[in-house]
């Protein structure tokens, strides 16, 4: 049963005076509810508790963590019906959609469970000699995450960022998000009760309800050693401004916006440019546009075949309805934002959005020349929706330029046959720089989450290009090295012992070797 607490730890709180409900973006209505605003007290306590358990929680084995790590994903499945119903009422995220991003949330756990077993992540090297040095990575302390509202489940409470942090040995302080404090709750108290069968230490993990001023209580407190964040640009970027104040500096990792750019190159597009507009419109519909992967932006030589790419996917895109946003705040955004690029000079509405109900938004085809998307920055800005922008080049050369003009991206993408992706070397190499995943003869929405994936990318689409949210890698961001000198044996972590007690993988000498 949902009840509107904090949770400090073990502890359930709710001190405090102000409240926040949920909203039904599908009935257009608020939920009952009513959720308990952290205070600045329960703030403190909760990062007083995540320092405490940090001290223990990082000595624990990887296999106990492992086990922890486990028991939330099976706590997150025996909720049942009502995590996928409450989940879906507050994100209008049908719940065969919800069902799935719970499986994937589920397998991240467990693959982080798995990384830990196997133990090798720390990276450990040992170099004999004169002094005989030994280092590996070690956890950061308490970690402050903000989950997304487009993935309630997955980029959210018990997301990626929450299992990475955990999985590091740092204690995690949960942010909830606004836009679903029911689902927050839920898992919240999923992962308290694996904490407890699993006698992690009290406090490995809180969360708390708020807007922005917890948020930023939470990241400008000397106790937080590091945030990882999931959201908007401008959230992303408020967040890394207050911690710039701080007297101590820490690392932030915001995965924010991106417009993910696709080239279409001619061979492919002379081929097929109307199979090509229907797996367009399907990825720029996904989901009513709200993913950090969406295309919204196709960039391709002028010509009847790109005129009919652009007619079919209009076309695509006005047989579907106006679908279910996820929050009024995001579907008024979508439509403002959409009309601000309407305005610009040069843009030709291809397709202008159909009937848009309250909280509905419907798919939106603009286009432009090279010249003015180049001469104006704020046509590559972000359109959270589903919208796309199509920039006709009238050569190589300005597709090279139209790339050069881009900020950072999550991802760039090349639809062209075999032959002609190698005449097309020096283009993918200028998108090379300002991405963080170039995917060719496919579409940008959809990240697998495995050992390989870079979920990342170059300013603005990160804070942090050199590290990703999915994937296995992305614990490295809640950890840093520690070199040992001359250290006794008894004294060493086990993975840098010299009989390898935990057999692991491990550079020796600048070999690589395992047990
Ligand atoms: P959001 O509005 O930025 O919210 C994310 C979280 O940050 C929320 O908990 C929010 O608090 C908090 N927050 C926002 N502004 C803040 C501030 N000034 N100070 C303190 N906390 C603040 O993002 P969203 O609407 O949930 O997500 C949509 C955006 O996320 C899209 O732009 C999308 O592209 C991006 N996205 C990116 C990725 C990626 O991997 N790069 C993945 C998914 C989504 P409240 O709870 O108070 O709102």
């Amino acid at each position: 049963m949902i009840e509107g607490v904090n949770f400090i730890g073990n502890a359930t709180s709710s001190e405090g005076a102000e409240t926040l409900r949920a909203y039904n973006p599908m009935e257009n209505k608020e939920l009952a509810e009513q959720f308990s605003i952290a205070t600045r007290q329960e703030v403190k306590q909760a990062l007083q508790k995540a320092q405490a358990a940090f001290l223990d929680y990082r000595h624990l084995s990887g296999e106990r963590k492992a086990d922890f790590l486990d028991q939330v994903a099976e706590e997150i499945m025996s909720l049942g019906d009502e995590l996928v119903e409450r989940a879906s009422a507050e994100s209008g995220l049908p719940t065969g959609r919800i069902e799935g991003e719970r499986g994937r949330t589920c397998n991240q756990l467990k693959m982080f469970a798995d990384l830990l077993r196997e133990g090798s992540w720390v990276d450990a090297r040992i170099d004999h000699g004169e002094p005989d040095v030994r280092r590996m990575l070690v956890p950061l302390g308490p970690v402050v995450v903000f989950g997304a509202s487009n993935f309630p489940l997955a980029f959210s409470t018990a997301g990626g960022d929450t299992a990475s942090a955990l999985a590091a040995g740092c204690s995690v302080v949960v942010k909830g998000h606004e836009s679903h404090p029911g689902t927050n709750e839920l898992i919240s108290g999923a992962i308290i009760e694996a904490a407890k069968k699993t006698e992690m230490p009290d406090g490995v993990f809180s969360s708390l309800n708020g807007g922005p001023k917890v948020g930023g209580e939470l990241v400008t407190d000397p106790l937080t050693k590091a945030v990882g964040f999931t959201g908007s640009f401008k959230g992303g970027k408020a967040i890394f401004d207050m911690v710039q104040q701080r007297d101590e500096p820490i690392p932030v990792y915001a995965e924010m916006g991106s417009i993910n750019p696709v080239f279409l190159l001619d061979e492919k597009l002379s081929a097929s440019a109307e199979e090509l507009a229907e797996e367009y419109a399907g990825s720029v519909s996904l989901g009513v546009g709200q993913f950090c992967t969406n295309p919204g932006l196709i960039v391709a030589k002028a010509g009847s075949n790109l005129d009919t790419f652009k007619n079919v996917l209009a076309e695509k895109l006005s047989n579907q309805s106006a679908g279910c946003m996820l929050n009024p705040n995001i579907s008024d955004n979508y439509k403002q934002q959409r009309a601000t690029m309407f305005e610009q000079p040069g843009i030709e509405v291809v397709k202008a959005p159909g009937e848009e109900p309250q909280t509905r938004g419907a798919g939106a085809v603009a286009a432009t020349t090279a010249e003015h998307f180049i001469a104006n920055e704020k046509l590559g800005e972000e359109v959270f929706g589903p919208y796309t922008l199509v920039v006709s080049c009238s050569n190589e050369s300005e597709m090279h330029k139209v790339a050069g003009s881009l900020a950072g991206q999550l991802t760039v993408t090349f639809m062209g046959e075999d032959e002609e992706l190698a005449d097309y070397r020096s283009l993918i190499s200028i998108c090379r720089e300002k991405a963080g995943r170039v995917i060719f003869n496919g579409v940008p929405t959809g990240v697998r989450v495995c050992q390989a994936m870079h979920h990342g990318g170059p300013f603005p689409a990160t804070t942090d290009s050199k590290f990703t949210s999915v994937g296995t890698t992305a614990i490295e961001r809640f950890a840093r090295p520690v070199a040992f000198q001359d250290c006794p044996e008894a004294l060493l972590p086990d993975a840098l012992k010299d009989d390898n007690p935990l057999e692991i993988y491990r550079n020796v000498d600048g070999k690589r070797i395992s047990k």
